[in-house]
């Protein structure tokens, strides 16, 4: 007879990344349960913004934002110090939502789905039929790490190799300010770039994601004069609040009955604004693997899903650290508008990149040498 387990999948960890993986895997009728040292709902210095196509993988998820307080985007700008350029998304809109109640609405989510929650269960050893939390066993058949950037799962299960490790610094701060703009703003300065969400009818995010540390939100704000002349008078609605932004590729997300997700399973710089909708993918691809009972076919979609997000954010890191490639995408963007909104297209999904192609890598390459 088959050993008998206290659930199905243990997910270690209840942010974003967890909760989308134990929501899909309820979806497949396995028992799950979630634990999180923390307690809900949980807040995390984020950019806030959700790209249309990730509003599409949670609405997959059963997760609707309708009737929360919320703010729209029909696309991204680009800011420079001399020029500037945006793009609208092909098809549909983004939406700022305040962080901790995207949270709150994938909890009531996984409980409605009766995914069996532990809050303020930390996790503290893994086995191979079960995890210890707050020092109990519970076995399980499965074991799924969403535990961050800081993965203890991925170390237990051998899995941290990788390559591409690059660090940067995150800042957010929310002020009571009705949104300037229905584009998601994001402002490149010398260290690092500022972006600007709408999260409400009448209040914005502000994200700084940087090289150097500041020793201040205000600091790290007058690097770009234009964004802190808006917000210098605007009432501050939370206070500052950081968090590493890591760039990683794993060599491997799975191993024997262990399987990573989010970003215990590798990430992509803040910038790229995709960091969620990678684990709702994930997530996505993850259930039915577990339900047949083999994890490969989740290893080879994981790869998939993360190979775009990967390019765009290296694109952005080279940008972000020379000023001559900075000044120069941003001048030649700027002269050809329509160049910027097929490479949103891609970035959210809706052009494949190789249809964006050579003819317009070469277009974009032209355009910087004669900007
Ligand atoms: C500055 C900044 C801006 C960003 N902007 C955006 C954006 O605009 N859009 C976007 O999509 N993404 C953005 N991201 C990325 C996004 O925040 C991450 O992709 C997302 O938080 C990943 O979710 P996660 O569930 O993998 O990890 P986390 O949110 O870190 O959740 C991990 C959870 O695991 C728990 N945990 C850890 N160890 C244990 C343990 N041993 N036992 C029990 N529980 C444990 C923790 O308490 C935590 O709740 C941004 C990131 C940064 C830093």
């Amino acid at each position: 007879m088959g050993q008998i387990f206290d659930t199905d999948v243990f997910v270690v960890g209840g942010g974003p990344a967890g909760l989308a993986a134990a929501i899909a895997a309820r979806q497949h009728g396995l028992r799950v349960i979630a634990a999180d040292s923390a307690q809900p709902p949980i807040d995390k210095a984020c950019g806030e913004g959700l790209m249309p196509d990730s509003l599409e993988v949670l609405a997959r998820l059963g997760v609707s934002l309708k009737g929360c307080e919320t703010g729209a985007f029909r696309g991204i700008r680009f800011v420079g110090p001399e020029s500037s350029v945006a793009a609208e998304f092909p098809r549909g809109r983004g939406l700022g939502i305040r962080r901790i109640l995207l949270h709150q609405l994938l909890v009531e989510r996984a409980q409605k789905c009766d995914v069996e929650m532990l809050w303020g269960a930390r996790v503290s050893a893994m086995r191979e039929d079960g995890v210890l939390v707050n020092g109990r066993k519970i076995g399980c058949r499965w074991i799924v790490g969403a535990d961050g950037q800081n993965s203890r799962v991925r170390d237990w299960a051998g899995l941290s190799t990788g390559t591409g490790r690059t660090q940067r610094i995150g800042l957010r701060q929310h002020f009571q300010l009705s949104p300037w703009s229905d584009y998601v703003e994001i402002y490149w300065g010398s260290h690092g770039q500022a972006y600007v969400t709408p999260v409400g009818r009448n209040e914005i995010c502000v994200a700084l994601i940087s090289r150097p540390k500041f020793s201040s939100f205000r600091e790290g704000l007058s690097e770009f004069p234009e964004l802190a002349a808006r917000v210098h008078y605007a009432a501050s609605t939370t206070r500052a609040r950081g968090a590493l932004s890591i760039s990683r590729t794993l060599k491997h997300v799975c191993g024997g009955n262990v399987a990573l997700i989010g970003e215990a399973s590798g990430s992509v710089d803040a910038i790229t604004g995709e960091g969620m909708a990678l684990a709702f993918r994930q997530a996505l691809a993850l259930a039915p693997a577990l339900a047949a009972g083999d994890l490969s076919s989740y290893a080879a979609a994981h790869t998939k899903i993360n190979s775009l997000p990967e390019f765009m954010s290296r694109s952005m890191l080279l940008m972000d650290r020379s000023r001559w490639l900075r000044s120069r995408s941003l001048r030649a963007l700027s002269r050809q508008p329509g160049l910027f909104a097929r490479m949103l297209a891609v970035h959210v999904g809706e052009l494949r990149l190789k249809d964006f192609g050579a003819s317009g890598l070469f277009n974009l390459g032209w355009q910087m040498l004669v900007a």
